[in-house]
């Protein structure tokens, strides 16, 4: 600590130390308190032989009285007090004052009692102890002069004790002052010591503060000492940070550098670019209009072509024979090549029929009878789900140029309609069906056709038709399976669309949501489907894609559906089946089945033959489909076949039914255009 800056503390100290010996020399007082009181003890001793001389005094007077015969009575009062010593003359009567007078007179020669010193004791005067010889009685002037030098004396005696009284008086009175000045004298220094005594509590105190304070701040300063380490580790640390940041700093400056010499370089490319680009837009814009009129062309052309090649057009697909089944004899199926030779794709399909009831009129088994049918295509077994829908990608496309599209799968169960309509197993893209192959083509062309400003966008929905009922397929929730019954309307009044109550129409722009329905789809009839009713064969799936497109910089728009129609088993049911009450429930399928099948052909006919009544009301299927099945439609259907043997009855009959539709044409297709 600074030697300038004394603690309170020590000040205190100091303090005390100056004023100790304040309380220590003996007082200033001229006289000490023992020295006052031996004094008084003095003042006593003094008083004390006055008393006795008083006493003296009176025993002398006595013996003076006694000695005196005269008036005795006047003398007592006069020896009682000091005071009245004086008096005595008064109160003796002329005549005795004369008396005494003689006496003293008389007396004169006597030795006078040597005045006694304060402080010792006096001894009472012997008057006359060396008696004198008793005077004659007659010798009273003798005895009068003894009596005055007696009075003499005495008087003598009296005013050296009023001296002395007066005296002590004094010295009492001084000892009494000294001793006031010494009692305020002691209160002072009681105070000034209780002062002194609070400040040194005070200072203790304050001393025991600052000793904790110092505690305390040397704490703080090993915390402070362990941080400024810490800091200065940490300072090291950012000096080296600091100078790899330096270090960088510097090398992407360099780096900016040359990119900014890089920079000039490309702008003035980039402002020889924009020009070019300006010229390029100019052109691009010649090209997009001459692009566009060549897409309406080419639309034309499409169109045309689908025409020439037939509105409605009839495909025959055998599907393979599946591990376990029977092998059919070889020429039961026959697939001729067409005029061009093998490479020529087939549109000829022969079944040989051994019929054994029939028989020759010589009991030897009748030749096989073979059935030639023709259509637009015709599929072997072993041909790829690519390989088919290749043959419709161009019908599918008529869809996105505004053509209604309707995509039929007949034949008996089992004959691969579904396999051909949704594919084989889920997982195997070989095994894709035309429904998602079909919508990946559409979604591909329609990207491509955005580059020429075209913007679609794609609805799907997909009902089953069961025993004349329709059912929502993309159900979810809680009516999922539960089949809710949905009814066909048109969207609105006056309208021409139609459209399912109760049914999702879900939209769709990639693959992934059309694989997510189909997978919905198949949940929803696996729900449906019972032991004893496989109800997806006894049931029409149909699914619909509602195909929006729009030019909106030349304010075109086209608009028409994509069906695609799974349809209900065709075979007949057996004749020679007993009727339990579960196939009477399936004669009557079969029998709603059959009847809209048959419908499905009439409404062909009809439309073929341009009757004016289209049998549409006769089946929900044909309702349903009424938009895509008229005149400006174009109609495929697949006929499926089983390669097998036993087959062959159900075969032939779809294949005739088949025959029949191929006949048909279906006037001049009209875009739906606005
Ligand atoms: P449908 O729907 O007419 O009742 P499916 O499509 O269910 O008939 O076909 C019956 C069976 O034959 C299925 O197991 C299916 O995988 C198989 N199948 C059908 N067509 C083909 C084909 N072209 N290639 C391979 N297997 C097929
Ligand atoms: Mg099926």
């Amino acid at each position: 600590m600074e030697p300038q800056q004394r603690s309170p503390l020590l000040e205190v100290k100091g303090n005390l130390e100056l004023k100790r010996p304040l309380v220590k020399p003996p007082s200033r007082l001229p006289l000490s308190g023992s020295r006052c009181k031996r004094r008084f003890d003095q003042m006593e001793d003094v008083l004390e032989p006055e008393k006795k001389r008083t006493r003296g005094l009176g025993t002398v007077t006595k013996f003076a009285i006694s000695h005196h015969r005269a008036p005795v009575g006047t003398t007592v009062p006069q020896t009682q007090g000091q005071a009245a010593a004086p008096k005595v003359p008064k109160k003796t009567g002329p005549r005795c004052s004369t008396a005494v007078a003689s006496v003293l007179k008389n007396q004169k020669a006597a030795p006078a009692a040597p005045a006694q010193k304060p402080g010792t004791t006096a001894a009472p005067p012997k008057l006359g102890g060396k008696k004198p010889s008793k005077r004659p009685g007659w010798d009273l002037k003798g005895q009068l002069s003894d009596l005055n030098a007696e009075l003499k004396c005495y008087r003598e005696r009296t005013q050296t004790l009023d001296q002395e009284n007066q005296q002590l008086r004094d010295q009492l009175r001084e000892a009494q002052q000294q001793a006031t000045a010494l009692g305020a004298e002691r209160r002072t220094l009681e105070g000034e010591l209780a002062r002194v005594r609070a400040q040194a509590e005070q200072g203790q105190q304050e001393l025991g503060n600052l000793s904790a304070r110092v505690l305390e701040l040397e704490e703080r300063l090993g915390t402070q000492e362990g941080l400024v380490q810490e800091l200065q580790k940490e300072q090291l640390g950012l000096q080296a940070e600091r100078r790899e940041l330096t270090t960088r700093l510097e090398e992407q400056e360099r780096r900016l550098q040359t990119s900014e010499a890089a920079l000039s370089g490309s702008q003035a490319e980039v402002a020889s670019l924009r020009q070019e680009a300006a010229a390029q837009a100019t052109l691009l814009a010649e090209r997009g209009e001459r692009l566009h009129g060549l897409e309406m062309e080419r639309r034309r052309l499409h169109n045309q072509l689908q025409e020439l090649k037939g509105n409605i057009r009839v495909f025959c697909r055998v599907r393979p024979v599946l591990p376990g089944e029977p092998t059919p004899p070889p020429g039961f199926l026959l697939f001729p090549s067409g005029p061009a030779g093998p490479s020529d794709p087939p549109t000829h399909v022969s079944v040989l029929r051994c019929d054994e009831r029939r028989g020759t009129l010589s009991g030897a088994p009748a030749p096989p009878t073979r059935h030639d049918f023709s259509f637009d295509r015709v599929f072997p077994p072993g041909s790829g789900q690519d390989e088919v829908f290749e043959e419709i990608a161009m019908l599918v496309q008529s869809a996105l140029d505004g053509y209604p599209v309707c995509i039929f799968a007949y034949g008996q169960t089992g004959s691969g309609k579904t396999f051909t309509m949704e594919g084989g197993p889920a997982g195997d893209p070989q095994a894709e069906g035309l429904i998602p192959r079909a919508l990946r083509h559409l979604f591909s062309i329609a990207q491509e056709l955005s580059g020429q400003g075209w913007t679609y966008s794609f609805v799907a929905s997909y009902v089953e038709i069961y025993n004349e009922t329709v059912r929502d397929l993309l159900a979810t929730g809680t009516r999922k399976g539960q089949g809710g019954e949905c009814e066909i309307r048109r969207a609105g009044p006056g309208s021409e669309e139609l459209t399912v109550t109760n049914a999702r129409y879900v939209p769709v722009s990639c693959e992934k949501e059309v694989e997510t329905l189909l997978l919905l789809a198949r949940q929803n009839r696996a729900v449906a489907r019972t032991a004893q009713n496989e109800r997806s064969s006894r049931s029409h799936s149909v699914f619909q894609l509602q195909i929006s497109g729009e030019h909106a910089g030349r304010g075109v728009q086209c608009a028409a559906p994509l069906n695609l129609v799974d349809l209900a088993g065709s075979e007949r049911l057996d004749p020679g089946l007993a009727l339990g009450p579960g196939e009477r429930e399936r004669l009557r399928e079969t029998q709603a089945i059959n009847s809209s099948l048959s419908t499905l052909g009439l409404v062909i006919m009809a439309l073929s033959n341009k009757e004016s009544h289209v049998p549409y009301r006769n089946s929900k299927l044909t309702y349903l489909l009424q938009n895509s099945l008229g005149g400006s439609a174009k109609m495929l259907m697949f006929v499926n076949i089983s390669p097998l043997e036993e087959n062959v009855s159900e075969s032939l009959n779809s294949l005739r039914f088949a025959s029949k539709v191929n006949q048909c044409v279906i006037g001049t297709a009209q875009a739906n255009r606005k």
